[in-house]
């Protein structure tokens, strides 16, 4: 009679192959759970990389190469949305701090620092959510305005000036004055050359610092006279 040993036979084959399914099913869950750790550190080291590749780590805003990226890829956009609305319009306005070097000189560049620090945090206040923002050198910063126009762009200048200008910064109890000058120039109609714009704001930036600082000067456009506000 081997109906006995048949019996078990099945059982025995039937604990090793749930024994079997159960390791397999461990061996999957743990290779999955540490697969996917992986992906999330992977994917989080690539963001951090990103990131440094295109932020300023003092300031927080856009890096030079990332604000002039971003400023091409708007300026491209422009060209090709120029067609249906010829009326549009980005402005650059560049910044630079007045007389900063003396801050630095009396006080420490760590106050320096902290001064640029909130200097951006001001001027971040002025700004729309897509406006681009970004440290363009050492204590000059470059704000890309898209759907803005000449007027609108030094409206929005006159209030960061202002915003900066107005009221004394408090760094570590010292109460210092810090004053910015600001040029502005638009791409728009037949002028829609990043490259251009860029000189010509910076040529605005040159003009309001030659004239006494603290102030906004707007770029000479081809048929217009350059337009300026002072404090
Ligand atoms: P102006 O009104 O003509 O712009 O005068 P300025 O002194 O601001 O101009 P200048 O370009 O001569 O000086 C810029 C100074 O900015 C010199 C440099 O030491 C300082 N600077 C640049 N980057 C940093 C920074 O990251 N931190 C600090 N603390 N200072 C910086
Ligand atoms: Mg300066
Ligand atoms: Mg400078």
């Amino acid at each position: 009679d081997v109906t006995r040993y048949r019996e078990e036979i099945r059982r025995g084959v039937l604990a090793a192959t749930g024994l079997l399914a159960l390791i397999l099913v461990g061996v999957f869950s743990t290779a999955f759970l540490v697969v996917r750790r992986g992906v999330v550190q992977l994917r989080e080291a690539q963001e951090q990389l990103e990131k440094l590749a295109s932020i300023d780590p003092l300031t927080g805003v856009f890096n030079r190469g990332e604000i002039l990226n971003r400023a091409r890829k708007e300026a491209s956009r422009l060209r090709r949305a120029m067609n249906q609305s010829p009326e549009q319009a980005i402005a650059l306005v560049m910044i630079d701090i007045d007389r900063f070097k003396t801050i630095n000189d009396r006080h420490g560049h760590l106050v320096g620092d902290t001064v640029l620090r909130q200097v951006v945090r001001r001027i971040k206040i002025e700004l729309r959510d897509y406006d681009l923002f970004g440290r363009y050198g050492g204590e000059e910063f470059l704000v890309v305005l898209p759907g803005t126009d000449a007027p609108a762009a030094v409206a929005v200048a006159e209030r960061m000036r202002r915003a900066v200008g107005e009221t004394p910064f408090d760094v570590d109890g010292r109460n210092l004055p810090v004053t910015i000058s600001l040029g502005v120039a638009v791409l728009a109609g037949d002028i829609l050359d990043l490259t251009g714009t860029l000189q010509r704001a910076d040529e605005a930036l040159y003009r309001a610092k030659s004239t006494g600082r603290d102030r906004v000067c707007r770029a000479a456009e081809a048929d217009r006279d350059p337009e300026e506000t002072q404090p």
